[in-house]
Parts: C-alpha cells; sequence; structure tokens
C-alpha cells in the first residue's frame, strides 16, 4: 500500500517546455517524491523512463485543479488516491466551522 501523503512533486512519462522556458510535465504523470528513486504508487524512475519535475507541485500537475496539467493525459490513480485527502470523517470535524 502506499503511504497516505499531504504533498508530493511529478514526475512523467514526457515533457513539454512552456512559453517561459520551464520544463511541464506531459503524458503520464505520478506522484514523485523528491529524494526518492521511485513514484509513490512504487514505480522505479530509472526503468519507467519518468521525467522528475522537483519544480512542479502535485496538484498543479491534475487536470482539474492544476495550472500545468494542459499536456497532462493520464494521471495515475494510485498516485491520486495516495495523495487524496483522508475521506474519513477525522479530518473534517478538525476544520469544521464553529
Ligand atoms: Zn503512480
Amino acid at each position: 500500500m502506499p503511504q497516505r501523503l499531504t504533498a508530493a512533486n511529478v514526475a512523467a512519462s514526457s515533457t513539454w517546455t512552456d512559453p517561459d522556458g520551464v520544463r511541464r510535465p506531459a503524458g503520464d504523470v505520478h506522484a514523485w517524491v523528491p529524494g526518492k528513486n521511485q513514484t509513490v504508487c512504487g514505480l522505479a524512475l530509472s526503468r519507467s523512463s519518468l521525467a522528475r519535475f522537483p519544480h512542479v507541485a502535485w496538484h498543479e500537475a491534475l487536470p482539474e485543479s492544476g495550472p500545468h496539467a494542459d499536456a497532462v493525459q493520464h494521471v495515475c490513480p494510485r498516485c491520486r488516491a495516495a495523495l487524496r485527502p483522508r475521506p474519513d470523517g477525522v479530518d473534517r470535524r478538525a476544520f469544521r466551522r464553529p
């Protein structure tokens, strides 16, 4: 089981360069924690030919919420699940409005 995380960066199968000259993720994207040699779902970066994007936050690469998801074609469901906030009520109670 992948560890549940609150933040991560991005590893992707392809790259494009935006008009400002910054590398952005494209193709298949996975969550990646800097310093690790594998994605959150357990793929080895070297064996899977995934490029690392330490300057792109995970939520920035999600098509529904990210400003850098234009070229993203597929978001790994296992990485997405690992980064999702807890669905149970624990966190919701903590953040409940008075
Ligand atoms: Zn993944």
